[in-house]
C-alpha cells in the first residue's frame, strides 16, 4: 500500500517505541493504535503511513498537523518537510509530544497547545495540513490557512466510520477525493 520511497525512508528513521506509553514498549511494533492517555491513542502505523503518502509532502514544505497526540506522526512529517508545526488541545499530550520529539532528536516540528479547529494563523498559510482526528466537517480555518496549490489530508464524519478526503487547493477551488473509512478519536 506504501509505495512512495521518501516517505518509506521516513518511516524507518522514526523508532515507534519512543512514542507509546512505557508499558506498551513490546506493543510498538504492531500495526495497532495504542493508548497514550487521557482517552487517546497514538494511531496504527499503516494509517499513519496512507495519510502522509496522500500528503505530497516535499522538502520545501511547511506542514501543519492537527492532533499531537505522541508526536509520532509529525515526528515522521519532519523527516519530508522543512518544518512541521503540530497542535493539541491536552496540554499533557502536548508535553509528552515534546518530550517523545527531544528524545528522537527532532528540532524542526514546534508543538502548540491549543485548539487545533483554529488552525495556526502566527505561521500561515501551509502547503500541507494534516487532522489526525474525525471531524464532523472541514473547519474553514484551516482552507483558508492552506496556501494555493495546498493539499489537506482530514477524516471527516462519524469517529467510527469516518472518510479520509484528501482536498487540493487550486485558485479558489477546492477539488476532493475520498480514500476510505476509517475510526479516529473525535476532533473536540
Ligand atoms: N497524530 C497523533 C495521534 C492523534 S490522536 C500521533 O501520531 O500520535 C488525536 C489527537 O488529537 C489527540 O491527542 C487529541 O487530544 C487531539 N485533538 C482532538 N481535538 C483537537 C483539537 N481541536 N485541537 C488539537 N488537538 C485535538
Amino acid at each position: 500500500m506504501i509505495t512512495n520511497e521518501r516517505v518509506l525512508s521516513a518511516f524507518l528513521q522514526i523508532s515507534r517505541e519512543k512514542f507509546v506509553n512505557s508499558d506498551a514498549v513490546t506493543l510498538a511494533y504492531q500495526d495497532h493504535p495504542l493508548p497514550i492517555g487521557y482517552n487517546q491513542t497514538i494511531s496504527q502505523p499503516t494509517t499513519v503511513m496512507l495519510m502522509i503518502q496522500l500528503l505530497e509532502i516535499e522538502e520545501s514544505h511547511i506542514v501543519l498537523e492537527i492532533g499531537a497526540g505522541s508526536g509520532y506522526n509529525a515526528a515522521i512529517m519532519s523527516k519530508l518537510a522543512r518544518k512541521v508545526y503540530t497542535l493539541e488541545t491536552i496540554p499533557e499530550l502536548a508535553v509528552f509530544a515534546k518530550n517523545n520529539l527531544l528524545c528522537s532528536q527532532i528540532s524542526n516540528v514546534e508543538v502548540i497547545h491549543t485548539d487545533g479547529k483554529q488552525g495556526y494563523q502566527e505561521a500561515a498559510p501551509f502547503h500541507r495540513i494534516m487532522v489526525t482526528a474525525a471531524a464532523s466537517e472541514v473547519p474553514q480555518n484551516l482552507l483558508a490557512q492552506l496556501e494555493d496549490q495546498g493539499i489537506i489530508v482530514i477524516p471527516v464524519g462519524n469517529p467510527y466510520g469516518c472518510e479520509m478526503l484528501k482536498i487540493h487547493k487550486i485558485g479558489k477551488e477546492f477539488k476532493t477525493s475520498k480514500h476510505g473509512l476509517y475510526s479516529f478519536v473525535p476532533l473536540v
